[in-house]
């Protein structure tokens, strides 16, 4: 860090996205007091995997890394990562994933390509970024996995439905993504990555459309959180 940024630093701080204090030489984007308190999801994704193997057996397994509560400290900063611009958090917090995937010796680690869920065109021109993409940055930045966003594109602008059930919502929106007919993700061990689980319509909707390339059946879904 040269001088100026040090100076610009001490007049301008960065400060924490969750509360809003100064941060310090070695925080990023969120302080280790906040840092300290996100929910970590526990004890396990079972209850969501259970309901998603039903509907689509091709997905091997489901991880969550941090709960979503309403009003919580994790719905505020995916709303700051998804409406104020904050890709950095994004990555931050793919970054904080990582850690906490490799601590916990997660088969994840051990995947070819990472697959975020991808955003209709349009939408992505609004926000200018996909904020699911810059987690998987994150994430890769840690775990040395290439983030792949080439051959799986949604192609329905429509909006989550958030009161259906995941059954319900498959159904209805089964062809809100397609997969490349080019991809080269054959045998490959594949992570589809997102920022927030409600039911999982979204997740299995992706597996889905890769599962109807028989190009793979090694389909992980990761979700950064979880309600
Ligand atoms: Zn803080």
């Amino acid at each position: 860090m040269t001088i100026w940024n040090e100076l610009f630093r001490l007049f301008y701080p960065a400060l924490c996205v969750s509360c809003g204090r100064p941060l310090v030489r070695g925080e990023d984007q969120i302080c280790i007091r906040c840092l300290s308190d996100l929910p970590v999801y526990h004890p396990s994704a079972e209850k969501h995997f259970e309901q998603i193997a039903a509907i689509c057996p091709f997905v091997g397994s489901i991880e969550i890394f941090l709960r979503y509560d309403k009003g919580g400290k994790v719905q505020h900063l995916i709303h700051k990562l998804k409406y104020y611009g904050q890709k950095q958090l994004g990555f931050r917090l793919g970054v904080l994933a990582a850690l906490h995937l490799q601590r916990a010796e997660s088969p994840i680690c051990k995947a070819d390509v990472l697959i975020p869920v991808p955003l209709h065109p349009r939408k992505q021109r609004k926000r200018g970024y996909n904020q699911a993409e810059w987690i998987c940055k994150g994430m890769s930045s840690v775990l040395q996995i290439p983030v792949d966003t080439r051959f799986l594109h949604r192609v329905s602008y429509t909006e989550t439905q958030t009161k259906k059930s995941v059954a319900e919502r498959w159904d209805n929106l089964h062809s809100r993504f397609r997969v490349d007919g080019t991809c080269d993700w054959q045998g490959k061990r594949l992570v589809l990555v997102d920022d927030v689980l409600t039911t999982g319509a979204t997740l299995v909707d992706c597996a889905s459309a890769i599962n109807a390339k028989s190009v793979t059946s090694d389909v992980t879904l990761f979700a950064l959180s979880a309600v």
